[in-house]
C-alpha cells in the first residue's frame, strides 16, 4: 500500500489493461478491464493533494476527488464509496463513458508534466468494489411522505432524481415509453463502453428501494401530462432529445441510409436478446458492408465502432473539419483508429450515389475558413475536390434535437427555447407549468450523462423545496 499521496513523480500514469483489438473487435463487451485493488491504489497515490482541486471543479458533478483518491489510496474503499456517492448518483457509470480528457483529468494539475492521475478508472473501481461487497444499498428513507412525483423519462436525468426524491422518502412514479429503464444509457451507448448489466443493476436497486417504473407507457399518447399533473404532487420532465438532424442533397431518400440512433437502438436490442426484424432483414445489419458515417461526435464514433463489431467489411468516417475540431472524445477517437476505422477528415457528402439503393457517397473535401462570431471556423468546400467512397450502408449521425414537447403532450402552454428545448427557470427547474419541472438533455439539448445526473439531483431538492412549500400553505 502506498504510504503517502503525490507519487506521481515516481509512478508513471497507467489506465486499465486495454483488451487486443483482435478480441475486443468480436464482441461488444466493455474495452477496459477494471484495476486489480493494489494497482486502483497506486493510480490514486498519484494524485498531488492540490489546495485548488481543478479536477473537482471541472467536473460538473463537484465530486470531492482528491478525498476519495487520498481514501483509495489508503485502501479505506468503503470510505472511498462514501464520499464519492455522497454526489454521484452512478460514479461507476460516469467512470466508465464521462470524457474524461475534457472535465475532470483534462484539469488536473499534474498531466502538464507527468500524465493526470486516472481518475474516471479510480472512481469506477470504489463503486464496482462496492457492489461487489454489498456496500450499496437501496434507498432506505428515515420517513415515507404521503407526496408523490411523477418523473418522465427513465434517463440518467430522471434516475437521478429518482433517485434522491425517494431517499427524501417520497413516493416515485417513473414513467417511461421504452420497456427498459436506463434511456440512452441502455439504447444508444454500446455495451463497449457501458456493458447493459452496469445500468440493469443501478434499475433494480432503484426498484428495490421503492422507485415504481411504469414501462412501455408514453406520455402523451398512453396518459396525458395533464394525468400526471392531477395523479402527482410535482413531475419532472426528463425525456431526452430524439429527433435525428437529417442530410439532404441529391440520393438522399435511397435505401441503406440509415439515423444513427435507428441502427445503434438495433444493434442494442440484439445485444439485450430481442428480435429486431429491421436487423434481420439486414437493414440495420453492417455485416459485410461498406459503412460510411457521417458525423464526428461520440454518437458517430458509437456507430463506426458498432459496425466493426458487426463485421463490415470497410468503415469509413466522414467528418467535415479535421481531427483537433472533433466534438467527440478523443480517447473515443483513438479507440476507433485502432480498431480500424478509417477517418476522412474535412470531408462532406455531396451526394449519395445509386438507383434502389445507395452504392457510394460523392465527397467534396473541406476547408477550414475563418473564425464565425463564436470562435469556431467555417467549414468551405473545395471547388473540383470530388471523389466517390463506396458504400453500401450510411449512417447519418448529425446529432439530434428536441421534439414538439408542448404539441406531444398537448400541453401548449409549456414555453420552449428557439431550438425547442424546454425553457426553466435556472433557480426553481420549474418550467412554465406550476409543479412541471425539467431536467437532462431535454433542457440543455443533447449532451453528457453526467450533466443530467447533476440536473437531475438539483432539480429534485428544487421539487422538494417546492412541495415543502406546497405543505406549508396548505398547514
Ligand atoms: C449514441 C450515444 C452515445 C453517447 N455516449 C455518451 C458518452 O459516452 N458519455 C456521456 O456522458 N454521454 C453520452 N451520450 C449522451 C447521453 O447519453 C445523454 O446526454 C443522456 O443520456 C441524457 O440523459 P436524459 O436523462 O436527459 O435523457 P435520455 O437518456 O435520453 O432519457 C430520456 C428517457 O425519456 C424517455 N421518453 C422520451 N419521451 C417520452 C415520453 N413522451 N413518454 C415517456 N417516456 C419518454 C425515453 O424513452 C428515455 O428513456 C451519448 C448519446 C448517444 C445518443
Ligand atoms: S463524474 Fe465524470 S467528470 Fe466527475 S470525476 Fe467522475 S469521471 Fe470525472
Amino acid at each position: 500500500m502506498p504510504d503517502r499521496m503525490l507519487q506521481f513523480v515516481a509512478i508513471p500514469q497507467q489506465t486499465p489493461a486495454k483488451r487486443a483489438v483482435a478480441v475486443r473487435a468480436g464482441d461488444f463487451q466493455e474495452i477496459y478491464d477494471e484495476y486489480l485493488p493494489a494497482q486502483a491504489a497506486t493510480q490514486a497515490s498519484r494524485c498531488s493533494q492540490c489546495g485548488v482541486p481543478f479536477c473537482q471543479v471541472h467536473c460538473p458533478l463537484s465530486n470531492n476527488i482528491p478525498d476519495w483518491l487520498k481514501l483509495a489510496a489508503e485502501q479505506r474503499l468503503e470510505e472511498a464509496y462514501e464520499v464519492s456517492a455522497a454526489t454521484n448518483n452512478f460514479p461507476e457509470i460516469c467512470g466508465r463513458i464521462c470524457p474524461q480528457d475534457r472535465l475532470c483529468e483534462g484539469n488536473c494539475v499534474i498531466e502538464k508534466g507527468f500524465d493526470s492521475v486516472t481518475i474516471g478508472a479510480v472512481e469506477r473501481f470504489i463503486t464496482d468494489t462496492a457492489f461487489e461487497q454489498g456496500w450499496v444499498k437501496p434507498a432506505q428513507p428515515r420517513r415515507e411522505r404521503a407526496q408523490s412525483v411523477g418523473i418522465i423519462g427513465a434517463g440518467p436525468g430522471g434516475l437521478a432524481a429518482a433517485d434522491q426524491l425517494r431517499k427524501l422518502g417520497y413516493q416515485v412514479h417513473v414513467y417511461d415509453r421504452y420497456d427498459r429503464v436506463g434511456g440512452l444509457m441502455i439504447y444508444g451507448i454500446p455495451g463497449f463502453k457501458l456493458e447493459k448489466p452496469v445500468v440493469a443493476r443501478r434499475a433494480a436497486l432503484l426498484a428495490e428501494g421503492g422507485v415504481r417504473f411504469h414501462l412501455n407507457c408514453a406520455v402523451g399518447v398512453d396518459v396525458t401530462l395533464a394525468d400526471l399533473r392531477a395523479r402527482h404532487d410535482a413531475v419532472l420532465i426528463a425525456t431526452g432529445v430524439y429527433r435525428a438532424r437529417d442530410i439532404g442533397g441529391p440520393g438522399a431518400g435511397l435505401g441503406g441510409i440509415v439515423p444513427a440512433l435507428d441502427y445503434l437502438t438495433a444493434a442494442n436490442r440484439i445485444g439485450l436478446g430481442d428480435a429486431v426484424p429491421a436487423f434481420a432483414d439486414g437493414t440495420l445489419d453492417a455485416r459485410a458492408k461498406r459503412v460510411v458515417v457521417v458525423g464526428g461526435g461520440d454518437t458517430a464514433m458509437d456507430c463506426v465502432r458498432t459496425a466493426v463489431r458487426q463485421g463490415a467489411a470497410s468503415v469509413t468516417c466522414l467528418y467535415r473539419r479535421d481531427r483537433a475540431n472533433m466534438p467527440g472524445s478523443l480517447r473515443e477517437v483513438k479507440n476507433a483508429e485502432e480498431e480500424g476505422v478509417r477517418f476522412q477528415w474535412l470531408a462532406a457528402p455531396e451526394a449519395f450515389l445509386g438507383t434502389l439503393d445507395v452504392r457510394g457517397v460523392r465527397v467534396v473535401k473541406m476547408h477550414l475558413g475563418l473564425p464565425d462570431p463564436s470562435g469556431r471556423q467555417a467549414v468551405e468546400p473545395l471547388h473540383g475536390s470530388s471523389f466517390t467512397v463506396p458504400a453500401d450502408l450510411v449512417i447519418k449521425s448529425l446529432g439530434f434535437d428536441p421534439e414538439d414537447l408542448p404539441g406531444a403532450f398537448g400541453a401548449p402552454a409549456l414555453t420552449v427555447s428557439p431550438r425547442g428545448t424546454l425553457r426553466i427557470d435556472q433557480h426553481s427547474f420549474m418550467t412554465s407549468l406550476p409543479g412541471v419541472f425539467a431536467a437532462g438533455d431535454i433542457v440543455r439539448g443533447a449532451s453528457l450523462v453526467v450533466w443530467a445526473i447533476r440536473d437531475g439531483r438539483d432539480a429534485a431538492a428544487a421539487m422538494h423545496a417546492h412541495m415543502q412549500h406546497a405543505l406549508q400553505v396548505a398547514a
